[in-house]
């Protein structure tokens, strides 16, 4: 079973998922962390007044950290919106504008594959929100990004299953952000 959250960060840098599964390390967490968990916070205490009428979509019911789950992955996706004939993930991201990363998008892929099983509907949108009046932008997912998520999946499945200690293409500015940097000096 793959934790949704788990693809993000094994697309930030497969290493990490696998000392999260095969070692046992309490990692130290960067200062950023604590700040996103206070702004997630602020959020679930908004929601419960929040309408969402600036997002002008026909939303039927917003769902606020929604536990999903099939035979393969599973997550609590921390916004969906159950519209007339799709369903749009978001995600709050602690941040100025909405940047899409790579592992934020393949990420909000798998939430939206569960929530388009829970649902029985399709979708074809993920949205970032941001800031505390909720900046937003909408991305449309392809058939590329569909491509690109199955193949990550894959490779996630691989790496499970040979708990080979991978190797990593993860940036110096990467590591110097990540809660495990001091169990891993030998990057190549
Ligand atoms: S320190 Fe760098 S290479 Fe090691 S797990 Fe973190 S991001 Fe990956």
């Amino acid at each position: 079973m793959i934790l949704v959250s788990h693809i993000r960060q094994f697309v930030f840098c497969p290493r990490i998922l696998y000392f999260y599964t095969f070692c046992d390390i309490k990692p130290v967490y960067p200062e950023y962390v604590s700040s996103g968990s206070q702004y997630h916070n602020k959020q679930n205490e908004l929601f419960k007044n929040r309408k969402f009428i600036k997002f002008k979509l026909p939303i039927i019911k917003a769902y606020s950290n929604l536990y999903l789950q099939d035979s393969s992955m599973q997550g609590v996706a921390d916004l969906v919106l159950e519209c007339q004939n799709e369903i749009i993930v978001a995600e709050f991201k602690n941040q100025n504008k909405p940047i899409l990363n790579k592992g934020t998008k393949m990420q909000l892929i798998a939430y939206s594959k569960l929530a388009s099983k829970h649902f029985n509907k399709p979708f074809f949108k993920i949205m970032l929100i941001c800031s505390n009046n909720l900046k937003f932008k909408i991305f449309d997912i392809n058939s590329d990004d569909l491509a690109q998520f199955n193949s990550t999946i894959d490779k996630i499945n691989k790496m499970l299953n040979q708990e080979l200690f991978p190797q990593s293409c993860a940036s110096i500015a990467a590591c110097m952000q990540c809660e495990f940097k001091n169990y891993c000096d030998d990057r190549e």
